[in-house]
């Protein structure tokens, strides 16, 4: 079969012929539909010091994906040939103890496929049955294969109360745009958002942002000003790993406000502690997705109207991946989408 594969350390990726992957007893064979492209896989893409730490090469990379269960192994009662599903990328070992306690987005053997296990740019993929996520009959198949990333901004956005609540996003990338759309869907007043990129700001105000900002270019206790906001944003969602963005944030809060914190920043980085004991401040780190409450969430809310179309600036055949990791490096791409079939 045909799979997109980091063959080497560099720059790129291949295109190659390797071997159908073989399905365990409790894994189920997806025949891939579509893809969509992650700010990871350009890391991989680009052979930064992350991805020379992380990747073992040959690697199948990719983990954002939908496609069609081709086979089912011999222990698999659950799901059949046909049936159109996306899954969790991230395979936990099921006996530790958060596994046990079913909390197994806080397993800390997490093995990720396209990173650590093959992955799903390919035209098949091996998954364990428990990964699987069986989509909602007639979901467009673009939208499915970016149950991922959604995932991270649902995830990110539903860990506190939204409703009637105003809300500060930093970074629009394809993540920030989605927690636009989530946070206006789940009943946020103001969404306000910020990037440095203008297209992004753009973007997201597609997906619902109430208000962009351009931290460069206006501040952010006036846009508070200017929206009537006299105490600060209720909800805090950092997503853009920049540090200047998080302690813009942190600043901007209300007394007792939330923020999660899905943006992974490069190093280490000091932020004033005093604003968040004195203001009392609730932080929390978000890794992944909830298995399955986060995967539930998304099918009912695109069930219910959730529209998050905009957020794909690509449509392309795998073929042309070259062509989709050049416009994500050029940052004119916020989400492309690799067509398998
Ligand atoms: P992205 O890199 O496409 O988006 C980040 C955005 O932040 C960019 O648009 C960039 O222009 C913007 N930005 C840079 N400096 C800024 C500043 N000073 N103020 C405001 N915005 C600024 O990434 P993404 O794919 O949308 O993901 C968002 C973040 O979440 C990234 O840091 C990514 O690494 C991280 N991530 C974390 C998890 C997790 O499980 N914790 C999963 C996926 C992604
Ligand atoms: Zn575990």
């Amino acid at each position: 079969m045909k799979a997109l594969v980091k063959k080497q350390g560099g720059e790129g990726l291949w295109l190659q012929d390797v071997p159908e992957p073989e399905i365990g007893i409790n894994d189920v064979l997806i025949k891939i539909k579509r893809t969509a492209i992650c700010g990871t896989d350009l890391h991989i893409y680009n052979w930064d010091d992350w991805a020379q730490k992380t990747i073992p090469v040959p690697m199948t990379v990719g983990h954002e994906f939908v496609g069609e269960i081709v086979e089912v192994g011999s222990n698999v009662n659950d799901y059949r040939a046909g049936q159109i599903v996306s899954g969790e990328g991230h395979v936990v070992c099921g006996r530790c103890r958060n596994c046990m306690a079913g909390r197994r987005h806080l397993c800390a053997q997490t093995s990720g496929i396209g990173v650590d296990r093959p992955g799903a740019f390919a035209e098949y993929l091996s998954l364990p049955m428990a990964n699987v996520w069986e989509h909602r009959e007639g979901i467009d198949l673009d939208i499915a294969s970016l149950f991922d990333p959604l995932g991270n901004a649902v995830h990110t956005a539903l860990q506190y109360d939204l409703l009637g609540e105003d809300v500060l996003i930093t970074g629009a990338g394809p993540i920030g745009a989605m927690a636009a759309a989530v946070c206006r869907h789940a009943g946020a007043r103001h969404v306000v958002i910020t990037d440095i990129n203008p297209q992004r700001l753009e973007l997201a105000k597609k997906l619902g942002a109430t208000y962009t900002v351009n931290p460069v270019q206006e501040d952010l206790a006036d846009v508070r000003k200017k929206l009537g906001m006299s105490e600060g944003f209720d909800v805090g969602l950092e997503m853009s790993g920049n540090p200047s963005a998080f302690k813009d944030l942190l600043a901007n809060m209300c007394h007792g406000g939330k923020v999660s914190i899905l943006g992974i920043p490069s190093e280490s980085l000091a932020i004033d502690w005093n604003t968040v004991i004195f203001n009392m401040l609730t932080l929390k780190g978000i890794y992944g997705r909830e298995m399955y409450e986060t995967w539930y969430k998304m099918s009912v809310m695109i069930e219910s109207g959730l529209d998050i179309s905009q957020v794909i600036t690509h449509r392309l055949h795998y073929t042309e991946f070259q062509q989709g990791f050049d416009a994500m490096n050029a940052g004119e791409a916020s989400k492309v989408i690799l067509n398998w079939e």
